[in-house]
């Protein structure tokens, strides 16, 4: 690896690493980078069609807690979004690892809604 030395190029570009062969420091970072990158949107197709419609049930299920803190119940809830209460429920109750990522939405948005005025 050596110093970036190109004129037509700032250091840490993947075209200088491509085609010029710069091997400095940042032009080689930026080319594994843009390999990282091109690696998970890859997998994501690949794999990501099933997996990618659900989320982590963490964050959903700390948003329905606040919600149903601030004195909206599940049956309001459910009438917003049309989510079933025994689902919600199950969320709560931490008995489910993913949910739908529409799920995760809806209950932000009534979040959003309901909690910041
Ligand atoms: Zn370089
Ligand atoms: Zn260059």
């Amino acid at each position: 690896m050596g110093l970036h030395d190109c004129a037509s190029h700032p250091a840490g570009t993947r075209a200088c690493y491509v085609s010029h062969k710069c091997r400095c420091v940042d032009c080689t970072g930026a080319n594994l980078e843009y390999y990282h990158e091109w690696n998970r949107a890859r997998l994501e197709r690949e794999h990501g069609s099933r997996q990618s419609k659900y989320v982590d049930a963490d964050v959903p299920r700390r948003t329905l807690a606040r919600i149903r803190a601030a004195g909206i119940g599940l049956r309001t809830i459910s009438k917003r979004t049309g989510l079933s209460r025994s689902s919600m429920r199950l969320l709560a109750m931490g008995e489910r690892q993913r949910v739908l990522k529409s799920t995760a939405r809806l209950l932000a948005e009534v979040a959003s809604e309901e909690l910041t005025t």
